[in-house]
């Protein structure tokens, strides 16, 4: 009789879809009022031993957090009291109404949270509301385990803060750890504890728009800038009140995605793929990262999500990782489309298989894998590790001692927005800008100048200012270009002409613009893409400007007639701009900086800060120059202009536009002699490395001084250079700063033929300078046997 009515009750809170409101109605959510249906629930499982889950779970201890026995106990003994449906309803995260951010699925409501039917939900924001659904959970879901509230927090939650491919120029890896800290801090006091960040996928295409979400090119400032983001997502403790899990994606090689569009099939070579594509990841990983997201596009013949080898046997085996796999948007329902499942249960037995633990919203898990696993002890270990790991994240936040993780109204009113926030987006974003050109000594711009024409629609888009996928930032809170300029200039007369749209071919306003360039004194030109033409589903088949932007750039060129003309790029991606190149004296890359876009801009263009940013992707050209990048492996016919039968192109060439690290400042640096610790050195010892940088110009500034590696002859062909160490420091006018690095023997490291990690004896160049090209070199010799670093890889599947 008590089973049967549990059943009852049960059975009207179990279609997701059908029943009570969905997540857009939970801005109205008053507990109140859902309470006679959880009470009912809560009475039947108080009074019945079927499901008298809520009892049954022991509080735990307050050191409990620091113990890791006393976690797996009890993450064990919550288990233990958990129905196959309860465990499954943990696996599933169910997708807000507001949010979504792939195929529109339809969203969770509030009886699939209060039935246990979901452990986690994304896409719901503030703190109301999060606050009333977990308080709903806790108090009346048949186990009262806490729901977690996740959202891709990328560059900022209310505070926008560079995009991540431009604090990525920054070369500035305490920067995008304090200001992904800030970002969590934000997040975690709305009820947002999992963040889909960082985006750790190595682009060498520009033209896949996810390229804006990521480091950049170089595997070396990926892993850097991977572990400084993971540090400041998660804190030294997850149960700080600030820190959130960070989720590293997309497990791996989704950037390789051919021809640069969005989803497609990668390719990679087992070298690449252990060098290039998952060396992020591993850094992610030592840093700690709680979770980690499969690619969904597939990778030499399989969906990550369906690959037993690469989330069990390399993902755990091979790399320890102990963390969370949460599957992307859909991922699971699209092995169907990718022809590895014939049925949607059987994508999510093939996902739950191959190790994706959460299925984030297509619901398939839910659908699926019960009636699957009531026969099948393997499908049930399965799903039984994958609640251990929802568990033990939920334990590691600290959510069983207190579930709203000290998230309030007041917290928000408190935490977010703050004026240091505000100033650290600032000092953000001006190491994040890249200058590219400056003929002339054409900036800074004097703020003595009576009048400035500021031309471009860009340049009064404070949304594409803010850049894409900013959480919950706003674009009336973002400063824009001519605003910037505007706030830093108040009496100078600043007059604003669209002159054309980032698209297309109109150019009917391009006479305004000429106009306003007769009547001023210098010309501010911002030129790019608008930044919801970056990021996911935004490839592009041509880096060229658009038509008009093209023709605007001209006309103003053309009308300016030698006075002051700077372009300012907004772009989320390298952008093949080569008339530019030639014909403008300024050109200042400032990509989507945030929520202080324009106030950062102000102070590079009157000089009030030097700028430091350096490229961390190579500038193409011309579009069909792509993937073009620093570290190409070497070729048997290096390009040499006066031989044919070399590498290169007929009509373009070989050299790229701007070269990986390359930016400009207003200062100049000049390198000294790199000096070695030894020049001989045996496998598995380090090497010290030093070079004296003056700066010899006429202000203070800052500086990313890069330090490169070639491998001179070795048993695999390998990078032409690859960066190996950088350091941004700040040299007062007239001083010399000697920088150090040290190398480990890691740096040395390859893969060889059997696909050991190995450091084998030979020559080695390494160059220093001010970007890539630039360099001053010094060589050195490892001497001894081979040195096995790892075992070799597990053989590619
Ligand atoms: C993206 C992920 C993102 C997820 C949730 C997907 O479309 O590929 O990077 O985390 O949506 O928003």
């Amino acid at each position: 009789m008590c089973g049967e009515r549990v059943k009852h009750v049960a059975e009207g809170v179990s279609d997701r879809h059908r029943l009570d409101s969905p997540w857009s109605i939970n801005e109205r959510f008053d507990v109140r009022n859902s309470a006679p249906l959880a009470i009912a629930i809560l009475a039947l499982t108080t009074a019945c031993s079927v499901r008298s889950a809520a009892p049954a779970i022991p509080t735990p201890t307050s050191d409990a957090h620091a113990a890791d026995a006393r976690e797996t106990r009890f993450v064990d003994s919550v288990l233990a009291v958990l129905t196959l449906e309860d465990k499954v309803g943990q696996l599933t995260m169910s997708p807000a109404e507001g949010l979504q951010t792939g195929p529109h699925r339809p969203p969770g409501s509030e009886a699939q949270l209060r039935s246990g039917q979901a452990g986690s939900v994304i896409g719901i924001t503030g703190v109301g509301r999060t606050h009333a659904l977990q308080k709903m959970v806790v108090e009346r879901s048949p186990h009262r385990i806490p729901v977690l509230f996740s959202l891709d927090v990328i560059h900022g939650y209310r505070t926008i803060f560079p995009i991540p491919l431009a604090e990525a120029a920054s070369f500035d890896p305490k920067l995008a750890e304090s200001d992904a800290r800030i970002a969590a801090t934000e997040a975690a006091a709305d009820g947002i504890l999992w963040t889909f960040a960082p985006m750790v996928d190595i682009a060498r295409d520009p033209r896949w728009g996810r390229i804006m979400e990521g480091a950049g090119e170089e595997p070396y400032l990926g892993m850097v800038m991977a572990a400084a983001r993971v540090r400041g997502f998660q804190g030294r403790r997850l149960n700080d009140p600030a820190s959130i899990l960070a989720t590293a994606k997309h497990y791996a090689g989704y950037g390789l995605s051919e021809g640069g569009r969005d989803y497609a099939a990668a390719e990679i070579g087992e070298r690449a793929f252990w060098t290039t594509y998952l060396a992020p990841f591993r850094s992610a990983i030592d840093a700690g990262v709680a979770s980690i997201m499969p690619a969904f596009s597939a990778v030499n013949g399989t969906p990550p999500h369906a690959s037993v080898w690469m989330l069990r046997d390399v993902l755990r085996v091979r790399l320890g990782f102990r963390g969370l796999v949460v599957s992307d948007w859909t991922g699971v329902e699209e092995l169907v489309k990718h022809g590895v499942a014939g049925t949607s249960g059987a994508a999510a037995q093939l996902a739950m298989h191959a190790g994706v633990d959460v299925d984030m919203s297509d619901g398939l898990y839910a659908d699926s894998l019960p009636a699957r696993a009531r026969d099948n002890r393997q499908l049930r270990d399965q799903i039984d590790s994958a609640t251990v790991h929802v568990l033990r994240a939920k334990y590691e936040l600290g959510l069983f001692s207190d579930p709203y993780h000290g998230a309030s109204e007041e917290g928000v009113r408190r935490l977010t927005r703050t004026s240091a926030a505000l100033e650290a987006a600032r000092a953000g974003a001006r190491e994040s800008i890249v200058l590219l050109k400056n003929d002339l000594a054409t900036l800074p711009l004097s703020r003595a100048m009576r009048s400035l024409a500021v031309i471009g629609a860009l340049a009064a888009d404070a949304r594409s200012a803010m850049g894409g996928s900013s959480a919950v930032g706003q674009a009336k809170e973002t400063v824009s270009v001519l605003e910037g300029l505007r706030r830093a200039n108040p009496s100078m007369r600043i007059r604003y002409a669209a002159g054309a749209l980032p698209e297309g071919a109109d150019t009917s306003g391009l006479a305004e613009a000429e106009a306003l360039v007769h009547d001023a004194d210098a010309v501010v030109l911002v030129l790019g893409e608008s930044s919801d033409r970056t990021g996911e589903a935004e490839s592009r088949a041509s880096l060229e400007l658009p038509l008009a932007q093209s023709q605007l750039a001209q006309r103003v060129s053309r009308a300016a007639r030698g006075k002051p003309v700077v372009v300012v790029l907004m772009n989320g991606r390298p952008l093949a701009i080569p008339w530019i190149a030639d014909s403008i004296p300024a050109i200042v890359e400032s990509w989507y900086l945030g929520s202080e876009h324009g106030n950062a801009l102000a102070d590079i263009l009157f000089g009030a800060y030097s700028p430091s940013g350096k490229l961390p992707v190579t500038f193409p050209r011309a579009t069909g120059q792509v993937p073009l990048y620093l570290g190409h492996t070497n070729t048997g016919r290096p390009h040499d202009p006066n031989d044919k039968f070399t590498t290169g192109y007929d009509d373009l060439p070989e050299t790229p536009l701007y070269p990986y690290g390359f930016g400009l400042s207003y200062t100049t640096f000049r390198y000294g002699n790199v000096q070695l610790s030894q020049l001989v050195i045996p496998a598995g010892d380090s090497l010290g490395v030093s070079v004296p940088v003056s700066n010899v110009g006429a202000r203070d500034a800052d500086e990313v001084v890069q330090l490169y590696l070639r491998d001179d002859v070795a048993s695999v062909a390998r990078p032409v250079k690859q960066l190996v160490r950088f350091q941004r420091v700040h040299i007062r006018a007239g001083a010399t700063d000697t920088v150090t690095f040290r190398l480990r023997p890691e740096d040395l490291a390859f893969y060889d033929l059997r696909m050991r990690r190995v450091v084998e004896p030979g020559a080695f160049t390494l160059y220093a300078g001010t970007n890539s090209l630039d360099t001053k070199k010094a060589h050195f010799v490892v001497t001894g046997d081979t040195l096995v670093l790892e075992p070799p890889t597990p053989r590619m599947q």
